[in-house]
């Protein structure tokens, strides 16, 4: 068995054919993380004990009843942003270093329902803000493909875990892109999900109306088979969609003959800040679609150049409002125990929503919010629209550490091509689209509201096209 070949539908088809017991594999990931983590720093809290003592619980059942569930022994990591039943849940942050919660997030149970193993919780920048995971108060996470340069952020560990193959699959969450930059930085699939699709109940808030639940595995079907486990109404959170939740896996072999794909001409222009390298990739990626049977067609989103000034408005304006609740300022303590990037946010967005200047900031960036939504409406209008849209998801290859963490304007500015998704609520799907100088660069697959079953198709085509999920770094 090599560990690195393995993805969740080879582990499963193992557990059926006795080629290996869950005792087996979760001892063997452990092996690799004590390993290697010290290293990547992907792992913050590990729960090797319970999770041997669920494995031998789940040896026993697949004697008795063989595969019984979707995800029956499938070791995974959290993002330490999602609460667990008496695990620490730090959103890697010295605030919450001693916090552990009473209860699991929708998210966590349905996992742990459908039988996935959880193996521990996962590094990421503190309340999720960054975009290289260097803000984490637990040191920064190292890109396995090279522990030089970052990962990416802010959901670092866990792209980080499934690109090392220390788990078969990890959460994250995407308010601007924290799911779909570190996977296109590592070689791994990333979901941001539409906006409403997966429930946040439990998961540490960073700013509520972006903020999407999804996942990271190796090859888009394993992403499909978690999806069809988290998506759907949750009545504890009230946006939830009520959408009937499709099974993702159906109609992932259908090609994509027929489709219209659009590329949006402000998302490759050189002047913002694209290098040439990524622009390389992408123009690749463009040429294999096309020749999977796709039609491309160059589209425009006008309002894409506000995107970042109106969500550098609104996500601080939510972070400031959300973050007060940790503050302890009733209880006599002070903000002292947040880092550098919390205090910025709260700051602006104290700022944004305060009297005088709610109107000239938050109000307009709404405004403008709903124009970069608009864009999208007209691009997928059903009768003349495209099918769905293809871009890079960074203007830039993963950076060395510490090239940007003392310059918080050039780090926000790699979110220029993922925030619009969030602002505008759709689903995007990032999967590998090759390597420049020996580092991983990754496409984004965006469509209308709910149509993540159409992004895993053209994801699984390209995919099967181009094989990329078989590399693997070098640890
Ligand atoms: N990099 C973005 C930010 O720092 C996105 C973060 C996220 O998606 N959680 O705000």
């Amino acid at each position: 068995m090599n560990i690195e070949e393995l993805t969740i539908e080879k582990v499963l088809d193992g557990y059926r054919n006795k080629k290996f017991s869950i005792t087996e594999i979760i001892q063997v990931y452990f092996e690799r993380i004590k390993k290697y983590n010290p290293q990547i720093n992907s792992f913050i809290t590990l729960c090797e004990e319970e999770a041997l003592q669920e494995a031998k619980r789940k040896d026993e059942l697949l004697k008795n009843e063989g595969v019984s569930l979707p995800l029956f022994g499938i070791p995974m990591g959290l993002k330490d942003l999602f609460s667990t039943k008496d695990i620490k849940t730090t959103a890697s942050s010295e605030v919450l270093e001693d916090y552990t919660p009473p209860y699991d997030s929708t998210v966590v149970q349905r996992l742990k329902d459908a039988g996935a193993i959880i193996l521990g919780k996962l590094n990421c920048d503190a309340w999720a803000h960054g975009s290289s995971g260097e803000n984490s108060d637990f040191g920064p996470t190292k890109n396995p493909w090279n522990k030089e340069y970052v990962p990416g952020g802010s959901s670092s560990g866990s792209a980080a875990s499934v690109a090392a193959s220390f788990v078969l699959a990890a959460t994250g969450t995407d308010t601007g892109g924290s799911i779909r930059l570190p996977a296109s930085f590592t070689n791994t699939v990333g979901l941001k999900p539409t906006y409403g699709r997966v429930s946040r109940y439990g998961v540490i808030a960073m700013a509520s109306s972006l903020d999407s639940i999804g996942h990271f595995t190796k090859t888009v079907r394993d992403n499909a088979l978690i999806l069809n486990i988290t998506a759907g109404n949750d009545m504890f959170d009230a946006t939830t969609s009520q959408n009937p939740v499709p099974n993702y896996l159906e109609n992932l072999n259908k090609g994509i003959k027929g489709l219209k794909i659009g590329i949006p001409k402000e998302y490759t222009t050189k002047e913002k800040g694209m290098e040439l390298d990524v622009l390389l990739t992408f123009e690749n990626a463009i040429k294999k679609l096309n020749k999977l049977g796709a039609e491309i067609i160059e589209i425009s989103l006008p309002h894409t150049e506000y995107s970042i000034a109106c969500y550098y408005i609104i996500q601080p304006s939510e972070v400031s409002s959300n973050l007060a609740r940790y503050d302890g300022i009733r209880f006599g303590n002070d903000r002292s125990y947040f880092g550098d990037e919390a205090k910025r946010r709260i700051m602006l967005g104290t700022y944004t929503l305060s009297a005088g200047y709610y109107d000239a900031y938050y109000k307009k960036a709404m405004q403008a919010r709903t124009l970069i939504k608009q864009n999208f409406d007209k691009v997928f209008d059903a009768s003349n629209g495209v099918d769905a849209i293809i871009a890079p998801v960074s203007p830039t290859l993963p950076w060395k550490l510490g090239e940007k963490v003392n310059d918080p304007l050039k780090m926000y500015l790699s979110d220029v091509f993922t925030v619009t998704a969030n602002l505008a609520g759709i689903p995007g799907l990032s999967v590998p689209a090759g390597f420049a100088k020996e580092l991983p660069v990754g496409i984004q697959i965006l469509g209308p509201h709910f149509s993540e079953e159409l992004l895993f198709r053209i994801g699984f085509a390209f995919e099967q096209e181009t094989e990329f999920y078989k590399s693997n770094p070098k640890l």
